[in-house]
């Protein structure tokens, strides 16, 4: 499959880990968009929040079990932004589920 992330998950593509689980892995944004910003997906390819089926819940569980664990471990004590970008209004633009988890700095309060 033509996936980034999945190449990046199965290491063919070289990315900066930050976390790695059986369900999920976690690597820096190329483009960071704040002192602390990195990437975290699930290791299946599922599309996007739109495109969830009930076998991928343990995927969504694992991913909501990581994140405050990788915030922890990259130092974000005094909070941080979690965003997914959904389809074409979205912005989405890799079409591999992935949640940026933006910090270490106060973020603008605006959502766009
Ligand atoms: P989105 O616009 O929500 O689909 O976000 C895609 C994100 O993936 C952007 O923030 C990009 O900077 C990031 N990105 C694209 N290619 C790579 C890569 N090879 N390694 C790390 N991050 C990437
Ligand atoms: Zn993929």
């Amino acid at each position: 499959m033509d996936c980034i992330f999945c190449k990046i998950i199965d290491g063919d593509i070289p990315s900066t880990k930050v976390y790695e689980d059986e369900n999920v892995f976690a690597f820096n944004d190329i483009n960071p968009q704040a002192p602390v910003h990195c990437l975290v997906v699930p290791k299946k390819h599922i599309v996007s929040v739109d495109e969830t089926s009930e076998c991928d819940m343990e995927y969504i569980a694992a991913i909501f079990r990581a994140i405050p664990k990788i915030a922890s471990a990259l130092g974000l004590k005094n909070g941080y932004r979690v965003i997914t970008n959904v389809g074409e209004d979205g912005c989405q633009s890799v079409k591999h589920m992935h949640f940026h988890i933006l910090g270490g700095k106060k973020l603008p309060e605006s959502m766009g």
